[in-house]
């Protein structure tokens, strides 16, 4: 099951500024905003997909981060908290046959 959520987060600039533009915990690179379409997110409850989201984005090795308002909204929604807009059907398969 995949529980899809238009966001509705939209963070002041100032807060914005402060969780962009920071260096990069892997690289040297820095970490820019960048809005996505979609994003997944693999909560041990459920696979969550927020749409039209904000994230940052390493400008060098591409590593995501996410800020504390996109964990929570993930985390309420994995928990049936939050209520998504549509939920969506994933496909499941092993490799190989049993
Ligand atoms: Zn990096």
């Amino acid at each position: 099951m995949i529980l899809v959520q238009r966001t509705t987060i939209h963070e002041p600039d100032l807060e914005r500024a402060m969780m962009y533009d920071y260096q990069c915990e892997y690289c040297d690179g820095t970490v820019k905003p960048r809005t996505v379409e979609r994003e997944s997110f693999k909560h041990k409850k459920a696979f969550i997909i927020l749409e039209d989201v904000t994230i940052g984005v390493c400008d060098r090795c591409g590593n995501r981060y996410y800020g504390a308002d996109i964990l929570h909204a993930v985390h309420e929604l994995a928990t049936g908290k939050r209520s998504p807009e549509k939920t969506e059907a994933i496909p499941v398969a092993h490799l190989h046959p049993a």
